[in-house]
């Protein structure tokens, strides 16, 4: 007989207890060996595997699972190996794999962006003049057999080549990207026949661009390089997984490729099963993704039923598997180890190991199978007991909403009457330097937090070890000679969490992480309700960092957007309205610090960008709301109070117009790593307020030099008016150590000097 597959399209890969994070991290520092950190990952894929099987997916994802990131896996797979790290033929070493994600002493590290409109960090490939593309590794092969010698068969997973292309970038005007597909479809080809030959009957082929607005030279540079691939001979099946969105006006494109199967994403385009349906394309497999691989809510089982029911009666059982609607990677683990949460919100959710459920129930109800009644019933319960559940909604909250007007969103004058006033009431110098925020959070920082949280130590221990530290960052910045200090951000584990749990309407899992970039994971807030804030949340810190210091201290906010973009939202009301709830409770926190003395405020949305839809004709709506959302979070203040906000890791180009609008006095923005690119835009737009483009890259461990800072200033001067230009590093420092902080902004500051002495 044949049934609908239970399927997945990718698994969490840092574990159950994020075991991947610290043996990486042990690795990096020294204390753990190459061969126990392989080893430790080969556990983690072994376990994953059979927690898959287990839970009733057939045919599990392999090479899914990254050291640390799937593109540079890619990228290291087909020889796209910038010439800086030398490395021309054979394996690629362990330690030229983790340079180019995260730099080495004298080597710059590849670029780091946001993977589509999630909070997932990718490495960007490079492409090269004249660069040999070569099959350097075969992991992809290597973890298929790793399963198989489990006894477990496995789908491999593989990027394909047009959005491995589109997402890297050629490193001059002299290569394209035409040329790159050209020269790595062998590899493609090379690496499809191995995995055939090694016994893989399917591979997932990753092609999420087919999800973005194409031109027609990307569409003919798809159909050629399937048209290449297919004529290959004795190559394993392919599903095409697109995911994020809905092929649109691209299903034609993606049916003629050829492939074998197609995954659509039901959760995000749930249209698109009738337009595909109504196509009858024959013999074609279909993967309804109809799990929200992005989301902590509990699947509606009735409505996806009905969607297996529909595909089913088109296609038959045979030709329909059901997955999650894009990889897991974006889900935390399992909602079973959260002991903590209130029981009726987490009745609510499912976690990765719960949509795996999902996923089987839904199979099962597929194949006919009676039993999956009751499961489908005591769903439709728990659905209804959230729609009508009083937890969700606050009348204050609502009423409160229907009172915001156009006025909340514009600040009292335009920038030149706000510059005037700020310059006569801060009077700082000449490119005036400062820093984003944190400053290093070290082991006994965290160590203290964690004996807080667990109890160990009262809350005035903690206090005063935390006024410690800030007094400690407050005199350090002014040995440094910074301009505008920072708290220091000490008392914040997060900067999402950190509010999130300060505010009404929002719920936090202990072990909800997801990766965020390497062995970096976040632990989103859920935001089940309405939002609203109690109680001033960082006007205490701010006060006291002020109390120690002539300079002004900037008090230091998280915006509405990020806040939204990185929490598992509700998904019973338009994310605009969350946002605008958010915004609310930013804007008296605003009002509260410059009531109690603070002269700048710097609220952050480095999330802005990423939440741009990925297709252009649904932009306007995003940045309209997001926009307003920060303007009413920022503009209830006095002209002469100055607002920041930060941005960082994404391509900021698109968005010039909305970072105008968001009119912001200054804002900081990641830039080192992009060698100044960025400003190009700010000058094509003609930025009309102040900027600190990074200078200081500190998601890599290398101190710049001084004349790196000198010529990434010189260059923002080359776009940039004198009276514009703020000198600060690219994001906050929690991640480093003191000694190279140290080192690094007294560079950066003697940068700035020097400047101010040549420019005068
Ligand atoms: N203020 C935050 C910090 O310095 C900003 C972090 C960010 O942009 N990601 O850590
Ligand atoms: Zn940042």
């Amino acid at each position: 007989m044949s049934l609908t597959a239970a399927r997945n399209l990718g698994f969490p890969r840092m574990g159950q207890q994020r075991e991947l994070k610290f043996a990486l991290e042990r690795f990096w520092s020294g204390e753990m060996d190459e061969t126990t950190l392989l080893e430790a990952a080969r556990e983690l894929r072994a376990r994953h595997w059979k927690l898959q099987t287990d839970a009733g997916i057939s045919l599990p994802p392999s090479n899914d699972f990254s050291l640390y990131d799937h593109v540079l896996d890619m990228a290291v797979t087909v020889g796209a190996i910038p010439s800086r790290f030398n490395s021309v033929e054979g394996p690629v070493s362990l330690a030229t794999y983790f340079a180019m994600a995260r730099g080495a002493k004298d080597t710059a590290a590849l670029e780091m962006t946001k993977w589509f409109d999630t909070n997932y960090h990718y490495v960007v490939p490079e492409f090269e003049p004249e660069h040999l593309y070569s099959l350097r590794s075969t992991k992809v092969v290597d973890e298929y057999l790793e399963a198989r010698a489990l006894g477990i068969e496995t789908r491999p997973v593989l990027l394909g080549p047009v959005s491995f292309v589109l997402l890297g970038k050629p490193t001059s005007p002299g290569v394209t990207r035409a040329q790159v597909l050209q020269q790595i479809l062998p590899i493609y080809k090379q690496l499809l026949q191995r995995l055939a030959a090694a016994g893989a009957d399917w591979v997932q082929i990753d092609e999420p661009c087919l999800c973005l607005d194409l031109d027609a030279a990307t569409e003919s540079r798809y159909r050629d390089a399937y048209a290449e691939l297919r004529a290959t001979a004795s190559l394993p099946k392919l599903l095409l997984a697109s995911y994020f969105g809905g092929l649109g006006p691209n299903l034609d494109l993606a049916l003629s490729l050829g492939v074998a199967g197609i995954h659509l994403d039901l959760v995000r385009a749930p249209e698109q099963l009738e337009v595909f349906l109504a196509r009858q394309v024959p013999g074609i497999r279909v993967s309804l993704g109809l799990v929200d691989g992005r989301n902590v809510w509990r699947t509606d089982l009735t409505w996806a039923r009905q969607r297996v029911d529909a595909a089913v009666q088109a296609l038959g059982a045979e030709r329909i598997e059901i997955a999650p609607s894009c990889s897991l990677l974006h889900s935390p683990f399992d909602l079973n180890a959260e002991t903590k949460l209130d029981a009726e919100i987490r009745s609510w959710m499912a976690f990765a190991l719960q949509k795996l459920e999902e996923i089987a129930i839904l199979s099962r109800a597929g194949n006919g199978d009676d039993g999956t009644e009751k499961e489908l019933a005591e769903n439709q319960r728990i659905l209804e007991s959230r729609r009508s559940s009083t937890r969700i909604h606050q009348a204050t909250v609502k009423q409160r909403m229907a009172t915001i007007d156009d006025s909340m969103l514009h600040r009292r004058s335009a920038y030149p009457e706000r510059h005037r006033q700020q310059s006569e009431s801060l009077s700082l110098p000449k490119f005036p330097t400062t820093t984003i925020g944190s400053f290093p959070q070290t082991a006994e920082v965290r160590r203290m937090r964690s004996a807080y949280r667990a109890g160990k130590i009262d809350p005035r221990t903690y206090e005063e070890f935390l006024q410690e530290e800030t007094r400690r960052c407050i005199l350090f910045q002014e040995e440094v000679g910074l301009d505008v200090l920072v708290h220091g951000e000490f008392e914040r584990n997060d900067m999402v969490e950190f509010f999130g749990e300060q505010l009404d309407g929002f719920v936090f899992s202990e072990n909800g992480w997801v990766q965020s970039y390497g062995s970096r994971c976040v632990k989103p807030p859920i935001i089940f309700g309405d939002v609203s804030r109690p109680q001033p949340m960082t006007v205490r810190w701010a006060q006291y960092a002020q109390s120690l210091t002539q300079k002004p201290v900037k008090g230091m906010l998280t915006g509405p957007v990020t806040i939204l973009q990185w929490s598992f939202v509700r998904d019973d009301q338009p994310r605009s309205e969350t946002c605008r709830q958010i915004a609310l409770a930013i804007r008296d926190e605003v009002a509260d610090l410059e009531a109690a003395g603070i002269r700048i405020i710097q609220i952050d949305e480095p999330a802005i960008r990423e939440g741009l839809p990925l297709r252009r004709a649904d932009w306007p709506q995003y940045l309209q709301w997001s926009v307003d959302a920060f303007r009413l979070a920022s503009s209830g203040v006095e002209d002469r109070t100055q607002i920041h906000t930060h941005m960082c890791y994404s391509e900021f180009n698109d968005i010039m117009e909305a970072i105008v609008r968001m009119d912001a006095d200054v804002i900081s923005i990641e830039c080192s790593r992009s060698r100044m690119e960025l400003l190009d835009a700010f000058h094509r737009v003609r930025y009309p307020n102040e900027i600190g483009p990074g200078v200081y890259d500190i998601h890599s461990p290398r101190i710049p030099q001084d004349e790196e800072i000198a010529d990434l200033l010189h260059r923002a001067l080359e776009v940039l008016t004198p009276g514009q230009l703020w000198v600060n590093p690219d994001c906050g420092l929690k991640t480093r150590g003191w000694p190279e902080v140290k080192e690094a902004l007294t560079k950066m500051v003697e940068a700035a000097v020097k400047l101010r002495v040549s420019a005068a």
